[in-house]
C-alpha cells in the first residue's frame, strides 16, 4: 500500500517513507491511497486477543512495507505492563449508555503516550529501511503534553534524539517538572523566553533553514517531527476505538454488528480522524461527535460548512484544545472533496484564514460527524455532577467531551466517551470544580483531591516534583539554533 498526499501533487510513498518524511513535498498529509477493510468476521477475530496483538494486526493493515514480527514485537515493547500498568485502553461503564475510554495509563498521563511510545520505534525501523546513515533529530514545540509524552517515546531509542522546547512561563507547574526531570541519553529540553508561538515560529524557522539542515548532515543528522501530522502518529490511534468495540463485545454490552457513537474532545482533529478512519474500515460506529472548549472553529465548521480561524483565542481549563488551525481536518477535507478541492481550501486556510466548503461536501461530512462545544463553567459542572452521580472523577478535557456527548444522544445507542489525561494532570480545574481550596502546590492539591475522591495519584505525577532536575536552562528565543547545535556537538 502506498501513501499520498492530501494536495495530491507529491510523490506515492511506502508507509515508512511516510513515516520518516512527516510531510508530503507539497505541503499536504500523507493518507493511505485506499483505506483497508475491517469486516464483522475479522472484528470477531480480535475480539480474544490482547491488546499488542490486536495493535500488531491493525499496524499491519496500513504499515504493510514493515515485517509483521517486527510489529508484534515492537507493540508487545510499547504496551507493556511496565508502560501501561492499568491497562492500554481500560473501558469504565458510567451508566446504561456512557462507557469512558481511558486512554491516560501511559508514562506521561496522558492520551499522547498510546501513539508516542510505538511511533519511536516505527519511524526507527522507517531509518534502517529507507537505508538512512544519519540519526533523526525530533524538533518539538509544546505546550505541554505532546513535549513530555514525546520525550518518554523517544529517549535512548537508536538512530534518534530529541529537544524539546517550551516557553517558560507557558506550561503547568507539573507539566514543566515532568519535562526538566527528564531521563535518557539522547534528549534536551530548553526553556525559551517567550510564548507558545514564538517557540513554534521558531521550530518552523529552523525546519526552513537550509543551511542549517546542511551543516547538520554533515554532522550525521537531520531533523524530523513528532506531531499529529505525521501518520506514524496517527495510526496508532485507530487501534484503541476497533480494541473498545471489541472490548464492548467481550463484556457482553453490545452484540456484534450493533452500532455505537463515539465523542471525542477535540483539538488537532488528530484523535477524533483516527476513530473516523475506524468507521470507514468498517468499524460499526453511527456518528462522531467532535466536543471542542470556547475555542469552538470545528463545531461552527461542522454545523456551516465555513471554517474560520479569524475569532478571538481563549485560554480554557481544556488547554490542550486551544487551537484554532486543526491540522488533521485537512485529511477529512480531502476524503470527503478530493485532493484538488482541498489543497484550493487549505490555500484558501493560508491567506485568508477561512475557506467555505460546498453544501454537498459538508452534507457528506454531517453524515458521519456532529460538532458541539463546553462553555468554561458548563466544563467545572460537568466534572462536579459527574463526581457526585457516578463518584467518577474526570479531567477537564474529558469533561468537555462528556458534556458534549448529552446533545448527539441516541435512544438505544451506547456512547464512547475518550478520557484523554488523567484527572491530577489539571489539578488546580479539578480542586476547583470539586469545590476544594485550589491555592498552593501541585503536590498539596494532589493530596486534597486524593483525600475526597480516594483516587489514587498517578505514580509518575506524584513523583515527578522529587525528582533531580537536569534542565533548568533558560534560553532567548533567538537563540535555539545555537541550542540545537550545541546539542548535535554533545551527541557525536
Ligand atoms: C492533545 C490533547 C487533546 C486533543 O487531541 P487532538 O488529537 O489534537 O484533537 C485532547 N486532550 C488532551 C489531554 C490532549 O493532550
Amino acid at each position: 500500500m502506498l501513501y499520498k498526499s492530501t494536495r495530491g501533487k507529491a510523490k506515492y510513498v511506502p508507509s515508512a517513507q511516510a513515516i520518516k518524511n512527516g510531510i508530503a513535498e507539497d505541503g499536504g498529509l500523507y493518507m493511505p491511497e485506499s483505506i483497508p477493510s475491517l469486516s464483522i468476521e475479522d472484528i470477531r477475530a480480535l475480539c480474544p486477543l490482547s491488546y499488542p496483538e490486536r495493535a500488531a494486526k491493525i499496524l499491519a493493515l496500513f504499515l504493510d512495507d514493515y515485517d509483521k514480527d517486527d510489529l508484534v514485537l515492537d507493540c508487545k515493547a510499547a504496551y507493556s505492563s511496565e508502560n501501561f500498568s492499568n491497562g492500554v485502553a481500560p473501558l469504565v461503564f458510567l451508566d446504561d449508555k456512557i462507557r469512558v475510554l481511558e486512554l491516560w495509563h501511559g508514562p506521561t498521563c496522558a492520551f499522547k503516550d498510546v501513539a508516542l511510545q510505538i511511533m519511536p520505534r516505527l519511524l526507527s525501523r522507517a531509518l534502517v529501511m529507507t537505508g538512512e546513515k544519519r540519526r533523526a533529530l525530533i524538533l518539538v514545540a509544546t505546550s505541554g503534553d505532546t513535549g513530555k509524552a514525546a520525550l518518554e517515546g523517544y529517549k535512548d531509542v537508536p538512530h534518534t534524539a530529541i529537544t524539546v522546547f517550551y516557553p517558560a512561563n507557558g506550561v503547568s507547574r507539573a507539566q514543566k517538572a515532568q519535562m526538566i526531570t527528564q531521563d535518557g541519553a539522547n534528549v534536551n529540553v530548553c526553556a525559551i523566553n517567550g510564548n507558545f508561538d514564538d517557540a513554534q515560529t521558531g521550530v518552523k524557522n529552523i525546519f526552513a533553514d537550509g543551511e542549517l539542515a546542511d551543516r547538520l548532515s554533515k554532522k550525521g543528522v537531520f531533523l524530523s517531527s513528532a506531531n499529529s501530522i505525521n501518520w506514524g502518529r496517527l495510526v496508532p490511534q485507530i487501534i484503541y476505538y476497533i480494541s473498545a468495540y471489541c472490548d464492548m463485545i467481550e463484556k457482553d454490552d453490545i452484540s456484534l454488528g450493533d452500532t455505537i457513537d463515539i465523542c471525542v474532545p477535540t483539538g488537532n482533529f488528530g484523535n477524533i480522524l483516527a476513530a473516523y478512519i475506524a468507521k470507514k474500515m468498517g468499524l460499526p460506529v453511527r456518528k462522531l461527535i467532535c466536543a471542542s472548549n470556547e475555542n469552538n472553529v470545528l463545531t461552527d465548521f461542522l454545523q456551516s460548512g465555513t471554517y474560520d480561524k479569524n475569532r478571538i483565542f481563549h485560554n480554557t481549563l481544556s488547554p490542550s484544545m486551544d487551537i484554532l488551525i486543526s491540522s488533521n481536518l485537512e485529511r477529512l477535507i480531502s476524503l470527503a472533496a478530493g485532493e484538488e478541492k482541498c489543497s484550493m481550501y487549505m490555500n484558501a486556510l493560508s491567506k485568508h484564514g477561512k475557506y467555505t466548503v460546498e453544501p454537498q461536501i459538508l452534507e457528506l461530512i454531517q453524515k458521519d460527524f456532529e460538532g458541539y462545544y463546553c462553555p468554561e463553567q458548563a466544563c467545572l459542572d460537568t466534572i462536579k455532577k459527574c463526581y457526585r452521580e457516578h463518584s467518577y472523577l474526570i479531567d477537564t478535557h474529558t469533561a468537555v467531551a462528556l458534556y458534549c456527548s448529552d446533545f448527539g444522544k441516541r435512544e438505544g445507542t451506547k456512547t464512547l466517551v475518550v478520557s484523554t489525561a488523567s484527572p491530577y494532570k489539571f489539578a488546580p480545574a479539578v480542586a476547583k470544580a470539586l469545590g476544594l481550596c485550589d491555592k498552593g502546590g501541585d503536590t498539596e492539591l494532589f493530596e486534597r483531591i486524593c483525600e475526597l475522591t480516594k483516587v489514587p495519584i498517578p505514580s509518575p505525577l506524584s513523583s515527578v516534583f522529587k525528582k533531580k532536575v537536569r534542565f533548568d536552562e533558560v534560553i532567548d528565543k533567538d537563540s535555539m539554533k545555537d541550542a540545537i547545535l550545541r546539542f548535535t556537538e554533545s551527541l557525536a
